[in-house]
């Protein structure tokens, strides 16, 4: 069995698969490959799945799988796999690292500081402490966000119409029914939905227009959630204090990207998954999942 390694994984990765085969990296070796491996870089569309005529299973070290032909995979009887839950603490904290940074001022503090200046008095501060954060989704990554909001003081709602409002109160959730009214009570706004027909453009001008004046927007999910020149308008206008984003509708985004044009954006390189414990489940899931596609007889 050959196993390719598309994209970067944990460096221990390869000598785990071990076990399992042959390991190749890179796309050289499509044409032989029985599992791919690919996290965010490698597309798997039908062009690459029909370079690979022996594939059985596509693993993304991930949680979408929007990267991902899956009507082409399953036309082909290629079994689709993702690590749903292994990147979930991970997100969740750089979900709320951004959110910090805009009521303790951090990144501008450091780039005062870095460019010689001592703005002690200009730097005003808030707290998150008793204000109210709202999350669009209440998935795996929201559930871990709600928990740390809470361990600050926060006030936590949520709106997913696809969770039953028994999960939302074992969080301590207030589950809203209703979008806009779930962004109107918001100080705070972090998206974790997935990129879908009814998630694509979510946060517009109509949406943005009931959040309360100064709000702070985190983008942990995906760039097509929102309406990057809708959200320029709200920093631009003081409707939103601060954006802050990890994702972008191509990495790194192009130039003339709208949200790159305010100096109201807290930004960071993709980084959500990037941690080294998260790569490490990831590689732990992979191995399980190959295992159990043995089991199975798929392999
Ligand atoms: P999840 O599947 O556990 O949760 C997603 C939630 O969104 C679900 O509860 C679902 O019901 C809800 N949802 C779907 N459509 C909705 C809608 N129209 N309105 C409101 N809620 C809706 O996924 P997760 O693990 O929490 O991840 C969420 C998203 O985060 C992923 O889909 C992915 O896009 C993104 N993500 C980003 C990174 C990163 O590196 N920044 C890493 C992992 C995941």
């Amino acid at each position: 069995m050959l196993i390719t390694i598309a994209d970067p994984f944990d460096p221990s990765l390869p000598g785990k698969l071990g076990e399992f085969g042959e390991v190749a990296t890179g796309l050289d070796r499509l044409a032989e490959t029985d599992v791919l491996l690919v996290r965010s870089k490698t597309k798997v569309t039908r062009e690459v799945l029909e370079k690979a005529p022996k594939l059985k299973l596509v693993i993304r070290g991930g949680v979408g799988i929007d990267t991902i032909d899956v009507k082409a995979a399953e036309e082909r009887g290629v079994r689709v796999r993702n690590t749903p839950k292994a990147s979930s603490i991970t997100v969740a904290e750089l979900a709320f690292a951004l959110m910090l940074a805009a009521p303790t001022r951090l990144i501008e503090a450091h780039i005062s500081m870095c460019q010689g200046k001592w703005e002690k008095n200009e730097l005003k501060r808030t707290e998150l402490f008793g204000k109210t954060l709202t999350l669009v989704g209440l998935g795996n990554i929201a559930a871990e966000v709600a928990k740390r909001a809470q361990a600050f003081g926060m006030t936590v709602c949520a709106y997913d119409p696809h969770v039953p409002a028994r999960r939302a109160e074992e969080l301590g959730v207030t589950l809203l029914g209703d979008l806009k009214e779930a962004l109107s009570r918001a100080d705070y706004v972090s998206l974790h939905v997935p990129l879908v027909e009814s998630t694509k453009n979510l946060i517009n001008k109509e949406t943005l227009s009931v959040m309360k004046k100064g709000a702070v927007l985190v983008n942990t999910a995906r760039a097509g959630v929102i309406v990057a020149e809708d959200v320029l308008e709200a920093l631009e206008s003081g409707q939103l204090a601060y954006y802050c984003a990890d994702v972008w509708p191509t990495d790194p985004p192009s130039p003339d990207y709208p949200i790159l044009k305010s100096n109201r954006v807290f930004m960071v390189p993709h980084l959500g998954a990037n941690s080294k414990e998260n790569l490490l489940r990831i590689g732990e899931e992979v191995c399980s999942i190959i295992r159990e596609a043995q089991k199975e007889g798929v392999l």
